[in-house]
């Protein structure tokens, strides 16, 4: 029904165009409309939440009237606003709240434990600590803090840092008694509790290690309604107007997302995926078993695909590959489920109507789930079906080939090689010239949608369209100059690519007349920036549903 309302306003707001008069109007700009056609032209206007015109300057002037409120774009970029088709929203937000370990100045272990020992003194004994965005490769020291090293900071409160893929966590002793994990506690399946050469238990917890303490490491509901919000307003900041919610922590924060949808917290559109990190395949189905279905929402917030973890991380490195790493001969990852597991539970949401994806970073992750789509797609036919396929990591040309036949959208990183390039050099080889390949995927006809996967790199859509068009890590590394996409490419797979893998073409995605009015204003020209410098443009001012919910300020008055 909400479609064809959306139909009938255009079709009114088409012929009685030239008597509705404009709330908003953008003149003089570079308006990249991302249309059927990437038509570029120079003003839009907007009436309440919808574009009611896009064209000249010439044009639009029938539209304005004194209380239109008149914005001169000088030249200046206007584009549909970022879909980012693969974040974690309360994740990121939650991070804000603890240490970042990403932070430039953080050079060495020791800076990170003097930030660590300054919080423990401000939390209350038994009360968490945490971290995020480690890296080990960027620090001085070039490895892990030892379990010693954390309970050195404290034996009273459960320590638990986060790796920047989030695949990964370090604790103290104390957060391994609060987990009930002692050295004798098996590994769980499709993660490792590591230990050291004499069985002790070294605080490293990898892959579904690592998702259940996360559980452990609850945050309150308090904390998380303040994380949706900081999380929603960094987003929007960066032009982001619609977001695909990869993954959260539990059903308590899928119930709080929406919660945030309802009471206004949050400005960014949501299409949440079904997925938890922790035991991803009990939630799809206890989703399946609820009834809760792909495309049920409105445009605020949606119920999105069916999603579990096949594999690990691209840095971690954890990521299951059909060949050993460049790096390690006897290592080829981690998988999380089997292939009749992961067919079990996707294959019964794919019979029930949902779209389904995987978390598939190693090729041998991909084929795998190849494998189920195709069993899926044959046993139970369906037009239309969209399934998805995220990070899509290693994707050589067989399993491209394979994802066109089936129709598979696969959402690839496009900022991963500017963080981790280096890591990937030396993890894969001659691999990542098959890494998050969008060249490849365009040339084939595959439609492909971009996603930051932030927490685990920057949000900023820029720092995604940059790296897709240069290909080079962020100390200037060529990462597989063969997968180069032009900036208009690249700009198509963070908007109507987006609306596209999500059902949302019609309304959203593209500046057409009768859309949703969701928009972002750059400080400048990005077809005429100098293509080495995409990611040093700013944002300038961000509409949704036809408010302006964001303005640089600075930016403006410069
Ligand atoms: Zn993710």
């Amino acid at each position: 029904m909400k479609y064809k309302v959306v139909y009938e306003y255009v079709e009114n707001s088409t012929k009685g165009m030239y008597m509705m008069k404009a709330d908003l109007a953008f003149i003089n700009g570079e308006v990249i409309t991302m249309d059927k056609n990437s038509r570029i032209v120079e003003a839009v206007a907007i009436k309440e939440n919808r574009i009611i015109f896009v064209g000249s300057n010439l044009e639009v002037k029938q539209l304005i009237e004194s209380k239109t409120k008149v914005v001169d774009l000088c030249g200046k970029t206007l584009l549909p606003g970022f879909i980012d088709s693969h974040i974690h929203l309360p994740m990121y937000g939650l991070n804000q709240l603890s240490i970042s370990c990403k932070a430039s100045y953080k050079k060495s272990i020791d800076d990170i434990k003097q930030e660590l020992r300054k919080k423990a003194k401000t939390v209350a004994k038994g009360q968490w600590i945490r971290a995020w965005g480690f890296n080990e490769t960027t620090i001085k020291e070039n490895r892990y803090l030892s379990i010693q090293e954390l309970d050195e900071i404290s034996t009273e409160h459960p320590i638990m840092i986060t790796r920047t893929c989030g695949h990964i966590c370090l604790v103290n002793s104390k957060a391994l008694e609060i987990a009930g994990i002692n050295s004798q506690t098996s590994n769980p399946d499709g993660g490792v509790i590591e230990r050291d050469s004499n069985g002790d238990l070294t605080g490293k917890l990898i892959e579904t290690a690592n998702m259940r303490m996360n559980e452990i490491a609850k945050y309150t509901e308090k904390e998380l309604r303040q994380a949706v919000r900081i999380a929603s307003d960094h987003f929007v900041q960066a032009g982001i107007t619609s977001i695909h919610e990869a993954g959260v922590s539990d059903s308590d924060t899928y119930r709080l997302l929406q919660e945030a949808v309802k009471n206004n917290d949050i400005a960014v559109r949501v299409y949440a995926i079904i997925c938890t990190l922790n035991n991803s395949h009990e939630f799809v189905e206890k989703m399946l078993a609820a009834g809760v279905l792909t495309g049920t929402g409105d445009e605020r917030f949606k119920i999105g695909p069916a999603k579990i973890f096949t594999d690990g991380s691209s840095t971690g490195p954890t990521i299951a590959t059909r060949e050993p790493y460049t790096s390690d001969p006897n290592n080829h990852g981690i998988l999380y489920y089997s292939e009749e597991e992961i067919y079990r539970v996707l294959g019964e949401a794919h019979k029930k109507g949902y779209q389904i994806t995987v978390h598939a970073q190693g090729d041998r992750a991909i084929e795998m789930y190849l494998n189920c789509v195709e069993r899926a797609l044959k046993e139970h036919p369906r037009e239309d079906h969209r399934h998805r396929i995220e990070h899509a990591g290693i994707s050589t040309p067989d399993l491209q080939e394979r994802m066109k036949k089936l129709g598979v959208i696969p959402i690839p990183n496009p900022p991963f090689p500017y963080e981790f390039g280096e890591i990937y050099v030396n993890n894969y080889g001659e691999r990542v010239n098959y890494m998050y390949p969008v060249r490849d995927f365009i040339d084939k006809g595959i439609i492909c949608a971009g996603g930051s996967d932030a927490p685990v790199t920057d949000y900023n859509p820029l720092i995604g369209i940059h790296t897709a068009v240069n290909r080079k890590s962020s100390s200037n590394s060529e990462i597989g100059l063969n997968q180069k996409v032009t900036v208009m490419e690249a700009i198509k797979i963070y908007t109507i690519n987006g609306a596209y893998a999500s059902f949302e073409e019609d309304i959203k995605g593209s500046l057409e007349v009768g859309k949703l009015a969701d928009l972002v204003v750059l400080d400048n020209s990005i077809l005429r920036q100098n293509q080495n410098c995409i990611k040093d443009l700013k944002v300038e001012m961000t509409v949704i549903d036809g408010q302006i919910v964001y303005k640089n300020e600075a930016v403006v008055r410069a």
